[in-house]
């Protein structure tokens, strides 16, 4: 059986809620002691804005909470520490972020 992604709705599932989730018990990306960890990378996510829908399934998803998702709008990537490990890629409902080689 896959996943099966359902949409936020903040007016059932209270936005507020998942700012304070976002703000208070999730951890905020920060230098490790070999500097930023956006060094790690070999590839990087690109956000295909054309197909995006705005869901904010990356935000959710991301494990080092380094999308940010004003809600309802176009979620954009902080790469200074995103580790390039394609979890927004594979989660992505509409397949809107492409995963690209460093550099490219
Ligand atoms: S590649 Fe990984 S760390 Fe980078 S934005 Fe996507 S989920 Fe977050
Ligand atoms: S990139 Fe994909 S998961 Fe992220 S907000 Fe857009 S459609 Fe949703």
């Amino acid at each position: 059986m896959g996943i099966v992604y359902k949409p936020i709705d903040p007016e059932k599932e209270g936005i507020e809620d998942l700012e304070i989730l976002s703000e208070k018990l999730l951890s905020k990306p920060s230098p490790g002691s070999a500097g930023k960890t956006g060094t790690w990378r070999l590839y990087k996510p690109r956000i295909l804005v054309d197909k995006c829908i705005k869901c904010g399934i990356c935000w959710l998803y991301c494990p080092e909470d380094t999308i940010a998702w004003p809600y309802r709008g176009l979620p954009s990537i902080n790469y200074d520490y995103c580790k390039g490990c394609g979890i927004c890629a594979n989660v992505c409902p509409v397949n809107a972020i492409e995963m690209i080689l460093e550099g490219e």
